[in-house]
């Protein structure tokens, strides 16, 4: 399962690592003109499984140019990172609200490097980031560009604001957190403050909520792939999600990639739409 190329046409493809409460970590590969870039989006996982898994994508970890942290909750940033992060002395792009608190979860202050709006990174790459509502310290939601092709990603969401929709204006490959079936999260025998810390809208979305921001994101663009994220061990379920958009979107079925905790997806290229054009 080795990367796509990017021999002739650009390319731009994700693959989620593993997805969770227990961890996150995605791998973005861009290559245009022979020139490639690859980031880590999240470090939630162990350096070993990060590594093995990068393996067997034919990859090494000092293949990978940027990491871009969404936040600084342990199932993003595994502070066991510290070291390894320094002497390979790549660059973590955090927002600049997340600074203080990445350099206290243990990022090296060498590594650490502020992203206000947007930048350009190797091979014309450009990442835009917007700030988000979640716990505490709120959450960064990117949109990676490459050429034509626009790719989204979102995850640990309290709610979904009209700014996040117009952000993600265009995209063909979006990866949008999916974390629960409103019903298994209130029949639960979780406690009463964590179920409000979830639902109270700083905390994770609904596959209800996820959905209707979708279907919103979809009328906007060519929204060829949809990767759901983060989805609960215990409060979510495939099936769940697969009976609501074969209810609700049966339209958008075929380009789901259900992400989990434990195993990694298979590339999803951002392929936009080729329209016919009439005679
Ligand atoms: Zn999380």
């Amino acid at each position: 399962m080795n990367e796509p190329e990017g021999q002739g046409r650009p390319r731009l493809a994700l693959v989620n690592l593993g997805s969770g409460s227990s961890g996150n970590c995605s791998l973005l590969h861009a290559a245009r003109d022979g020139r490639s870039c690859r980031v880590l989006i999240d470090l939630g996982f162990s350096i070993r499984r990060t590594r093995r898994q990068l393996d067997e994508l034919g990859l090494e970890l000092e293949d990978i140019d940027h990491v871009f942290l969404t936040h600084l909750d342990r199932d993003h940033f595994n502070p066991s990172w510290s070291r390894t992060l320094a002497s390979l002395r790549i660059p973590v792009h955090v927002a600049p609200g997340h600074a203080a608190e990445a350099l206290r979860a243990g990022c090296p202050e060498a590594c650490l490097a502020t992203l206000d709006d947007s930048a350009e990174l190797e091979g014309g790459l450009e990442v835009h980031v917007i700030s988000l509502a979640h716990d505490e310290s709120g959450c960064s939601a990117f949109r990676f560009q490459l050429g034509d092709k626009r790719l989204g990603f979102a995850t640990d969401l309290g709610h979904v604001p009209d700014e996040l929709i117009e952000f993600f204006d265009g995209v063909h490959l979006l990866a949008f957190e999916s974390n629960y079936d409103r019903s298994m999260q209130i029949e639960s025998d979780r406690p009463e403050f964590l179920k409000q810390r979830i639902m109270g809208g700083r905390g994770h979305l609904s596959n209800e909520q996820s959905l209707n921001a979708i279907l919103r994101i979809a009328d906007r663009c060519e929204l060829e792939s949809i990767m759901l994220l983060h989805l609960s061990r215990q409060c979510n379920a495939t099936w769940c999600i697969e009976e609501l958009y074969a209810a609700c979107a049966p339209q958008l079925r075929e380009r789901l990639v259900i992400t989990n905790q434990s195993d990694a997806t298979p590339w999803i290229e951002c392929t936009p739409l080729v329209h016919a054009t009439g005679a």
